[in-house]
C-alpha cells in the first residue's frame, strides 16, 4: 500500500514477512563477510563471498546494477569502504591490511523486497582512535533505533544520533542519509543523521526504514572520488558507518537485519 501524498509505503503483514526474510539474508551475509575479513584479503574476494552467500540463500544482491542519479550502475554486491572512505566504495584488488578499518554495506532482495545493513570493523590491531570511532558509530545507531516507535517523528531519530555523536566530538555526515525501504532500496522518508526533535514525517506501524549514521573524526564534508561512487571524507579523516533495517510495529520496533535466535 502506498500513501501517495507522502510517498511512504505501509507494508501489509505479507510484505513485512518478505522484508524479514530479506533482512535475514542480509544478516547472514554480514556474518560471512565479517568472518573473512583479515589482513591480505582484497575487497573483491569479500564481494565474491557476499554474492555467493546471498545467491545460496535464494536472494538477489540489491546494489549490483543499482543506478543513482545518472551514475554508472554500481558494479558489485557489497560496498567496501576503507579508512577515510565513508560509503559506496567499489570492491576491487585493493588489499586490506592490519590497522585498516573497513565498512561493509550489504543489500539483498527476496521476492522484490529489500534489506539493507552495514557495519564497520577493524582489521587486526587498530588504533584507539579508530576503535573509539567504531564504537561511537555503533552506539549512535543504537541511540537512533531506541527512539523508533509508532507516533514519533523522523527528527527524533536524527536528533538522538546527532546529539550523541557531536557530544563525543565527532561530526555526522549530512550529505548522505538513511531512508525508507521496501520494494525500492531507497524510499521516502529520508532519515537524516542530524535534525531537531519533533520535526519531520511521523512514523507509523507498517513503515520500514534504514537508519545509518556515518561519523567522521574530522569535518563532516565529503568528496566523491573519480570512480563516480566512492564517497570519502574531504579532509582525509577516518569515517565509520553502521546501518540496520528497522520495522515500525504496533508494539515498537523490530530490527530486521540481525540474525534471529531460533
Ligand atoms: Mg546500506
Ligand atoms: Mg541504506
Amino acid at each position: 500500500m502506498i500513501n501517495k501524498q507522502l510517498g511512504i509505503t505501509i507494508k501489509s503483514s505479507r510484505e513485512m514477512d518478505l522484508m524479514r526474510q530479506a533482512g535475514q539474508v542480509v544478516a547472514k551475509t554480514k556474518l560471512a563477510v565479517k568472518d573473512a575479513v583479515q589482513p591480505g584479503i582484497n575487497t573483491k574476494d569479500l564481494d565474491d563471498i557476499a554474492e555467493n552467500e546471498i545467491r545460496k540463500l535464494g536472494a538477489i544482491p540489491s546494489f549490483k546494477g543499482y543506478k543513482a542519479g545518472g551514475n554508472i550502475p554500481f558494479p558489485s554486491t557489497i560496498c567496501a569502504s576503507l579508512n577515510e572512505e565513508i560509503v559506496h566504495g567499489i570492491p576491487g584488488g585493493r588489499i586490506i591490511k592490519e590497522g585498516d578499518i573497513i565498512s561493509i554495506d550489504v543489500g539483498a532482495i527476496v521476492e522484490g523486497y529489500h534489506g539493507d545493513s552495514a557495519f564497520t570493523m577493524g582489521v587486526g590491531a587498530i588504533s584507539d582512535e579508530a576503535k573509539n570511532l567504531i564504537e561511537a558509530t555503533s552506539n549512535a545507531l543504537t541511540k537512533g533505533i531506541a527512539e523508533v516507535k509508532s507516533g514519533i517523528r523522523v527528527g527524533d531519530i536524527s536528533y538522538a544520533i546527532q546529539s550523541y555523536s557531536e557530544r563525543l566530538g565527532y561530526s555526522v555526515v549530512k550529505q548522505y542519509v538513511g531512508h525508507g525501504i521496501g520494494q525500492a532500496l531507497h524510499e521516502e522518508p529520508q532519515i537524516p543523521n542530524y535534525g531537531k526533535r519533533g520535526l519531520g514525517p511521523v512514523l507509523m506501524a507498517g513503515m520500514v526504514i534504514a537508519i545509518e549514521p556515518m561519523l567522521n573524526i574530522g569535518r563532516s564534508d565529503t568528496k566523491l572520488l573519480d570512480d563516480g561512487w566512492t564517497v570519502s571524507t574531504a579532509d582525509g579523516s577516518l569515517s565509520a558507518h553502521f546501518e540496520e533495517t528497522v520495522a515500525i510495529t504496533p508494539f515498537g520496533s523490530e530490527i530486521l537485519t540481525q540474525v534471529k535466535e531460533v
